[in-house]
């Protein structure tokens, strides 16, 4: 039986892995991953019977048969939410998407909206030549907008100012984003009007999440791949890839400490392509090059259990636009699913959110400083009293959490040219693409890659160029 090797049980590789077993029984098929976790980014954490999810992971594509994807995977089951999210910025929380209602309008108040609305149409008749991500906003919100909602969560997420990057992030993430979609959206809203097919993603309105958390699904999802016949080693870093005329010809990988190498006809990668081409034999320098400067965003989500929250919210999350502290986003894991709280109606369960980079002082924090930050700085934005209200505190570090388009990205192409080259080798999902995505993205390239495979197809050009943005077929 000829051999597939899977790098990575999260929802790419299980994905791969999934469909290959559902539709055929040619091959044998191996997932190794490094961790002793399933889901990848999308894992959930269990502490001391809290269930954390490292990201907050919104169940949504606009792609329907993702959507039945998740929906037929036996034994989870999927809860449908109400977007509900705030902004919160100089002590105030706005509603984010922005809705024109009392709530919003009072809590900016007369001289600010008078102000923002200067500054909107003063953006709409001098049109700044877009340079950087900085003109990109201004261009479609004016200043004031900008600098409210998008200016300072933008700059703790990538640790580059927005004038300090490329406009093309706004048309990658934001594209049909304007301040048009945001009256269209705040008026459907106020008519109960719902269309969530149609809304520009970052205001879509309902998505599923599963009771356990994203991880359940996808632990869900292993199990179907087990009773399958396929194979989900843990533990298992892939270090090492021997390569012959273009053809990968073994890998090896470290389990217990000993390395272990074995032959594969077949190989799937969701690995950081940095990690892929560093584990390869004799790449050439300006491949190396390019692979060495592609640039990653860590991240970090405190898990912090009170007993009291001053605020009244039925937020699952608020994007934290003040630069007096360091978090980024807050969720509040009762309103996603009361099943991640083990005491969900005397306890709330936070998950503060830092973005950071491996090598600055935020990721170097012991457990107990990075508690400590997280208590201060939920005593300072007025989210709770004091200390004496946290009664347990648990830290996740995620290495490479956001492949940023920085660095050596530019160059991509070249990098994707010399994978492509490889004949049994396949990029698939988030890191292995390097791409800012969702879970749907990584789970189409997944499905792609196993129609080549099992098609027989030479191009890989499918699986690179998915687009979850546009209607999938
Ligand atoms: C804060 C945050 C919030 C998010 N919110 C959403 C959301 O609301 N909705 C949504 O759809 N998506 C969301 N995402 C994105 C989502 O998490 C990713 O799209 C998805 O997890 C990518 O899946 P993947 O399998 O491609 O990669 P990953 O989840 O990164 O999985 C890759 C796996 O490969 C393993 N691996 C890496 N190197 C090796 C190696 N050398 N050997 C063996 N194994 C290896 C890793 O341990 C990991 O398990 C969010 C992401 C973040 C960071």
């Amino acid at each position: 039986m000829r051999k597939i090797t899977i790098i990575g049980a999260g929802p790419a590789g299980l994905t791969a892995a999934y469909e290959i077993l559902k539709q055929t029984d040619q091959y044998e098929v191996t997932i190794l991953e490094q961790t002793d976790r399933i889901g990848g980014i999308a894992c959930t954490v269990c502490h001391n019977e809290n269930y954390m999810d490292l990201g907050g992971h919104r169940f949504y594509s606009k792609c329907a048969a993702i959507t039945r994807w998740w929906h037929a995977i036996p034994g989870v089951t999927l809860l449908k939410k109400k977007r509900k999210s705030e902004i919160y910025y100089h002590k105030k929380f706005i509603d984010y998407p922005i809705k024109a209602d009392f709530k919003n309008l009072s809590a900016l108040g007369l001289k600010e909206l008078i102000l923002i609305f200067y500054d909107y149409l003063k953006a709409q008749i001098i049109k700044k030549e877009e340079n950087s991500l900085e003109d990109f906003y201004i261009n479609r919100f004016g200043k004031r907008l900008y600098e409210h909602f998008f200016k300072n969560y933008t700059e703790k997420v990538w640790g580059v100012p927005p004038d300090k990057l490329s406009p093309d992030w706004g048309s990658q993430r934001v594209k049909g984003l304007s301040i048009l979609e945001v009256i269209k959206d705040s008026l459907k809203h106020a008519f109960h009007i719902k269309d969530n097919d149609n809304a520009q993603t970052s205001l879509i309105e309902e998505f599923y999440y599963p009771v356990y958390g994203p991880g359940a699904l996808w632990t869900a999802v292993a199990q179907e791949i087990e009773k399958n016949g396929g194979k989900i080693m843990k533990n298992c870093r892939v270090s090492k890839l021997k390569t012959e005329n273009k053809h990968i010809t073994e890998i090896s990988y470290i389990q217990e400490g000993k390395v272990i190498s074995e032959h594969t006809d077949i190989l799937i990668s969701s690995m950081p392509i940095k990690n892929l081409i560093l584990s390869m034999e004799e790449v050439p320098d300006a491949i190396k090059n390019i692979s060495e400067g592609l640039v990653y965003r860590d991240f970090i989500t405190v898990g912090v259990l009170i007993k009291d929250i001053k605020i009244k919210t039925d937020d699952c999350w608020i994007y934290i636009q003040d630069e007096s502290v360091k978090m980024g986003r807050i969720q509040i894991f009762n309103n996603w699913s009361e099943s991640l709280v083990k005491d969900p109606h005397t306890t709330v369960w936070l998950g503060l959110e830092y973005f950071c980079d491996k090598y600055d002082d935020l990721w170097n924090k012991s457990n107990q400083e990075m508690a400590d930050l997280a208590a201060d700085e939920l005593i300072r934005t007025g989210i709770i009293s004091d200390k004496t209200t946290i009664i347990d505190t648990h830290i996740e570090r995620l290495e490479k959490a956001y492949p940023a388009y920085l660095g050596t990205y530019k160059n991509i192409q070249e990098l994707r040219a010399y994978l492509d080259c490889f004949d049994n080798l396949y990029c698939i999902g988030r890191n292995g693409q390097h791409r800012y995505n969702n879970m749907d993205h990584s789970m189409l390239t997944a499905i792609e890659c196993v129609r080549n495979i099992l098609n027989n197809l030479i191009s890989k050009d499918n699986i690179w160029n998915v687009n979850t943005e546009k209607e999938y077929n």
